[in-house]
This record gives structure tokens, C-alpha cells and sequence, in this order.
């Protein structure tokens, strides 16, 4: 692989592992390899560790270390949260969620109504903002379970979880959020928010691939997704991902640490990112609302040109960004989440990303600027099928083969 500098860009795709994350979870693949079921010392152990990075998880989050079920992403979270209502309340078969889900979400419900199941995806203003309102009004006596995104992992809209989990408690209605982007970003207190449920994956907070949690409130009516041993506690059958269970736990603590950092310093190289590029290039404009929204996260688009050739051009020059999730690239789709904004197909297809993070610099920033102006120039002086050809040439650049 190169090693060529990399300006990173895209950390709500996914974030680089910290130092001090890969330090403690290495000797966990090479000593402490026991199995946490184990019933002598050298499981017991291991086991012991990995309730020290649940308790290290739960503070992150406020919770108590018995309402938090590790699980293996983000994605696996979302679904047991709504897997789980839907089985313990055999009678209501109503989900609603909202259109800009990530698609662990989306898809989920989509494949649950083929199913036989009833799904509302609530619509968004053209700020990316919800109608909490229509929300309340919108769930029904056979409503098992109320989803919402936390932060938008495109946009950064905020939604008012808080108000929501109260209207949610208040008609007796199980309600779950999607938080993963939002660790070491926001406050994150699962008491005052008042939900039922959370989710978050370790990777977007500086950890590995493959870990993530659900935290179930106490007493909550809860059914496991994956059935099997007794891990977790009867809650999550499948050993324990250890190593990464505790890289999570470490990581916990590093998002704590690092929440200032993130809302002073990395905040103003973002609001210096996205007014300079505003302010000095015509057509550019800011996608969701402003405020409230994640410190980290800037969404703008490029009128008359399309994205996939500003992250063409971009990736030359070494710098990773993104347009949508990174769950659709390779797709010629425009984003659901800025259709359902409102915005029109061009626009959303003109739209890039770039998402910051506690490892960014004012120097990387400082060459993004000088990187881009002149990659848009040089495509709206193209003609619209010049810009075609060239982004065609690189789609048809052959993907790695899946098992070579
Ligand atoms: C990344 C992400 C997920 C999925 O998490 P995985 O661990 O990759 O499955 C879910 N929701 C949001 C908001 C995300 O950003």
C-alpha cells in the first residue's frame, strides 16, 4: 500500500484508530486470547477486562454497565433495537422512523414491511430538519417502536431527541435513536435524553471495524437478534469480540477527552473550511441547517458539477471526502437523505462531504483550500460531457476482485 500523505476528510465513513486505542488492544491478540466464558483464570481474565471497557462505555454515555450489550457494528445495534420491539410486542407491528436513517435503518425497515410490517419514514424539511409535531401525530396505538437518527452522518443535523423520547414516553411508545455519530461530539447522557434504546459502533470513535453497542435501558422489554450462547447475558449469543471490546472501551474514554477539542478547535477549522470555500467559489451552498448540527461536518454543493468528479480529482491530490454515504458509493443514485431535503437531483448530486475530526490540522485544512478551487474551475470548464467521460473512465476501472 502507499504511503503516500493522506489528507483525511471522512470521518463520519469511518475514523483512524488512536495510538493509544491499538496499544492496549493488541496484547489481547497476542496473551489474553482466552474465551471470556471460560471458567478458569485465563477466561476469567479476559473476561474481567472486557467488563472494565463496559463500564468504560457506559459512562461514555451515562448508562448503567448492565444496559450495555456489546454487539459486532452500528448496523446490528439499529436492528436489534427494532428487531427486538417488534418480538416482545407481538401485537403492534408499526415502525416509525424517519427518511434520513442511515441505511442500517432504512433498509431494515424497507425489508421488514415486505415482511408484512407497517413503516412511516417521516419526512424532513429542506434544512434536514424534522417536524416533531407530525412525529407525535403519526404514531398509532400498533406503534412497537419510534427510530430517529441522532446526527445526520451526511448533513450533521441534530435532531431534538430529548423532546422526542419525552413524546414518545409520554404515549407509551418504545423509542429508539441511532447515535453513532455522535460520540466525542456531543454530550451524550442516555438519562436526560430519556430514550429506550442507543446505538453506537466503536469505528466511528477512533476503534476497529467490527464492535458495537446497544444500550438497552433497564427494564426495558428486550429479545436477543442473534441467538445463541449466553454471552452478554442471554442478550447477544456469539463470543465476545475482546480485543475490540476493549480498544472500544479505551476509546470511550479518548471521546470523553477529546469533546472539547472537537467543539472548539475542530469546530473552527470546519466553520473555516465551509465559509472559506463558500465565501471564494460562486454556487457553493451549505446542505441541512447550520445550527444545531455536528461540530465536525460541512455538506456543500458545487452547483453545476457533480460530486463523483470533485472526489476524482480530490483523491489525486490525496485528499479522501465523500458524496452521500459511503454505503452508496459506486451507485449513480443522488443522496436519499438530500432528496428527501428537498433538494433537486443535481444538487444532491453536486453535493460533497467533508467530515473532520481530532487528528485534522489547519495545514490539512489549508490544503484542501488550495486543492479545490482550482479541481472546480477546471470541471465547470469542461463541458457537461467532457466531465461525463472522465468519470466514466474511472467507474470503469475495474473493482479488486472480492477473493483474490
Ligand atoms: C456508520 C453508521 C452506521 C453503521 O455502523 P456500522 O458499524 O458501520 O454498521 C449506522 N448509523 C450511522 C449514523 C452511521 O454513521
Amino acid at each position: 500500500m502507499s504511503q503516500r500523505k493522506i489528507y483525511y476528510f471522512d470521518n463520519n465513513a469511518t475514523t483512524r484508530v488512536a495510538p493509544e486505542v491499538v496499544e492496549v488492544l493488541l496484547p489481547f491478540l497476542t496473551e489474553h486470547w482466552g474465551n471470556p466464558s471460560s471458567a478458569y483464570r485465563f477466561g476469567s481474565d479476559v473476561a474481567r477486562h472486557m467488563e472494565v471497557a463496559r463500564e468504560k462505555c457506559a459512562a461514555l454515555i451515562n448508562a448503567d454497565p448492565r444496559e450495555i450489550i456489546f454487539t459486532s457494528c452500528g448496523t446490528e445495534s439499529n436492528n436489534t433495537a427494532i428487531h427486538s420491539a417488534l418480538v416482545t410486542q407481538p401485537a403492534k407491528r408499526h415502525i416509525l422512523t424517519t427518511a434520513v436513517e442511515h441505511s442500517a435503518n432504512i433498509k431494515f425497515c424497507q425489508t421488514l414491511a415486505k415482511r408484512g410490517n407497517a413503516v412511516t419514514f417521516l419526512p424532513v424539511d429542506s434544512m434536514g430538519e424534522l417536524d416533531v409535531h407530525l412525529l407525535a401525530e403519526s404514531i398509532r396505538p400498533d406503534t412497537a417502536i419510534v427510530s430517529a437518527i441522532y446526527a445526520n452522518n451526511e448533513t450533521g443535523v441534530i435532531f431534538p431527541i430529548e423532546e422526542i423520547a419525552a413524546l414518545c414516553r409520554a404515549k407509551g411508545v418504545l423509542f429508539h435513536t441511532d447515535a453513532v455519530q455522535t460520540p466525542g461530539k456531543l454530550k451524550l447522557d442516555v438519562k436526560s435524553l430519556g430514550v429506550d434504546s442507543l446505538s453506537l459502533s466503536a469505528h466511528k470513535l477512533h476503534a476497529p471495524k467490527g464492535v458495537g453497542l446497544l444500550y438497552a435501558r433497564k427494564n426495558t422489554p428486550y429479545q436477543p437478534y442473534l441467538v445463541g450462547g449466553g454471552q452478554e447475558r442471554g442478550r447477544r449469543g456469539g463470543t465476545e469480540n475482546v480485543a475490540n471490546i476493549v480498544a472500544f472501551g479505551r476509546a470511550a474514554d479518548l471521546a470523553l477527552a477529546t469533546l472539547n477539542d472537537e467543539n472548539t478547535r475542530v469546530r473552527a477549522l470546519r466553520d473555516r473550511l465551509e465559509e472559506t470555500l463558500i465565501r471564494s467559489i460562486s454556487g457553493t451552498v451549505r446542505n441541512g441547517s447550520k445550527e444545531p448540527r455536528l461540530p465536525n461536518t460541512a455538506n456543500l454543493s458545487f452547483d453545476g458539477i457533480e460530486a463523483e468528479a470533485v472526489l476524482l480529482l480530490l483523491d489525486q491530490a490525496g485528499i479522501c471526502a465523500s458524496s452521500g454515504s459511503a454505503c452508496t458509493t459506486g451507485s449513480l443514485e443522488p443522496s436519499y437523505v438530500l432528496t428527501a431535503m428537498g433538494l433537486s437531483s443535481a444538487r444532491a448530486r453536486s453535493s460533497v462531504r467533508f467530515s473532520l475530526g481530532i487528528y485534522n490540522t489547519a495545514e490539512e485544512v489549508d490544503h484542501l483550500l488550495k486543492e479545490l478551487p482550482p479541481i472546480i474551475a477546471k470541471l465547470r470548464a469542461m463541458s457537461p460531457a467532457e466531465r461525463e467521460a472522465k468519470v466514466a473512465a474511472h467507474r470503469g476501472v475495474p473493482k479488486p476482485a472480492l477473493f483474490s
